[in-house]
């Protein structure tokens, strides 16, 4: 009998799990559930699909439906929504009744936007950025939208807020915290602050309490009026981006994180034996924190999915973990981080330090030189906690570097005799990361 594997969610996690079960068993009947219209897409694309960055909502998927059915062999259900798992019976049950028993079940439902419970967050005006499915009807309304309120100064609302301002939109971005991008340290936070607030209205300190018709006080108008503590706000569009929540009801009993973020080995494997885990649904090990951390990014969903569906179909293949790397670019600046925070690291007792060195991009008289800010994170004794970098130009690939230090175990003192390439148009002779490092030692010598 050929070994039957479910995967029940279709997007990066499920589809890189499939795809794996069926090189690792080319005899396996493999079936995919996915809710939504399209198997697989980028996801991280919406944002430069409805700027029309992205020109076409098909390029962000990865691969048609024929390309996994007809070629890999794998029964690719759309549009097919399950219902519920049990775990005991090994049986998944889509909405309207099909039962898929398995041998192997791999989870891959991902996140689900958080929405908060207040008065007006079901009008179809407030949106969530989540689907393909819903980027490309957000999109055909957006000629009729001047004013757009983006609720949540993390990566993806400040995504958000560079997009739509892309479109002439006049946006406000608001936050309940003091500061944008809760990912870094103040410090950071600011220069991130001051780019948004050269495109954009931002209210901080200001927590969203209501939404309402922009007409209800007797003033005929089609739009909306948020109430954001102590300040109202009119517009014609709300976009929610307050961080996601594992997708994990369909599977209460397995081990979790407080949040639902499902508990796996190395080898995707939960606490079930029949019951594997990938994606933005997983806490994956952290390398810094030695320890599950939830950190529901892209390339850590694609390489778990891997892992569980080769694990599945009874091959070997281990995740290894996360250092928590990022990047984001919000209007003309890049800002990254790897590791922890200062803040973290201190919330955590450890005893952490951090210096900031603001070194320029390239040669100083090599035209587009800028400057970049480098904040390392290290404890007293050299171990490197952490980076996080912010700047127009050459912020990318340093934090990479840092990410694979980290992953290393090298320490701040290994970054003094990095080979950094160099070449005026690229880097001072000095790299900004090395003149981080030197700054270090200074420090630590007086
Ligand atoms: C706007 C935006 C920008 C982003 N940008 C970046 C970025 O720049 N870099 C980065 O690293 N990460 C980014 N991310 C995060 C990244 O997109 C996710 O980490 C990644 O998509 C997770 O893949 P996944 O397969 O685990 O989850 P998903 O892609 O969410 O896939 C889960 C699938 O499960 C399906 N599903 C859910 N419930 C059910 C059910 N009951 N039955 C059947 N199917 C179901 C869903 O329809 C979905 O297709 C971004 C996310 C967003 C929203």
């Amino acid at each position: 009998m050929p070994r039957r594997i479910v995967v029940v969610g279709g997007g990066a996690a499920g589809m890189s799990a499939a795809s794996a079960a069926r090189r690792t068993d080319p005899e396996a009947d493999i079936t995919v559930l996915e809710s939504g219209p399209f198997p697989s897409y980028g996801v991280c694309g919406l944002p430069y699909y409805l700027s029309g960055v992205v020109e076409s909502a098909e390029s962000l998927v990865a691969y048609p439906a024929s390309e996994f059915r007809d070629r890999r062999r794998i029964d690719l259900r759309l549009e097919a929504p399950v219902e519920s798992i049990d775990l005991a019976g090994g049986v998944v049950v889509e909405t309207g009744g099909d039962r898929h028993r398995y041998d192997a079940l791999v989870v891959a439902l991902g996140a689900a936007p958080i929405v908060p419970p207040i008065p007006g967050a079901d009008d179809p005006r407030v949106v969530v950025v989540r689907r393909l499915e819903d980027a490309i009807e957000l999109r055909s309304r957006l000629d009729g939208v001047s004013s757009a309120a983006i609720v949540g100064a993390g990566y993806v609302g400040l995504e958000m807020a560079e997009s739509l301002h892309a479109r002439g939109i006049d946006v406000t971005v608001v936050d309940r915290l003091p500061r944008v991008m809760t990912t870094v340290d103040p410090v950071v936070a600011d220069l991130v602050e001051a780019e948004v607030r050269r495109h954009c209205r931002l209210l901080l300190d200001a927590a969203l309490e209501s939404i309402e018709p922009a007409g209800s006080g007797g003033v005929a108008a089609p739009g909306l009026r948020l109430t954001c503590g102590e300040q109202t706000l009119d517009v014609d569009l709300a976009v929610l981006a307050l961080g996601v929540r594992p997708s994990t009801a369909l599977v209460p009993s397995l081990q979790a994180l407080p949040n639902g973020a499902l508990l796996v080995d190395e080898r995707m494997r939960t606490s079930d034996p029949r019951v594997f885990a990938a994606g933005d649904c997983i806490a994956v090990h952290h390398r810094v924190l030695d320890g599950p951390a939830y950190v529901p990014l892209g390339p850590a969903a694609n390489k778990t999915g891997r892992t569980a569906g080769t694990v599945a179909a009874g091959g070997d293949a281990r995740f290894g973990g996360v250092v928590g790397t990022a990047v984001v670019k919000v209007f003309d600046l890049t800002v990254a981080h790897t590791g922890l925070t200062l803040e973290e690291a201190r919330g955590r007792g450890m005893p952490a330090e951090a210096t900031d060195v603001t070194a320029k991009s390239r040669a100083k008289y090599y035209p587009g030189a800028e400057p970049i800010l480098v904040r390392l994170v290290h404890e007293p004794g050299g171990r490197l906690l952490g980076a996080q970098m912010a700047g127009r130009d050459g912020v990318a690939q340093r934090i990479d570097v840092i990410a694979t230090a980290l992953q290393a175990r090298m320490g701040v003192g290994d970054l003094l005799g990095l080979d950094l390439a160099y070449a005026p148009p690229y880097s001072p002779v000095y790299d900004p990361l090395i003149q981080a490092a030197q700054a270090v030692r200074v420090k630590e010598r007086a």
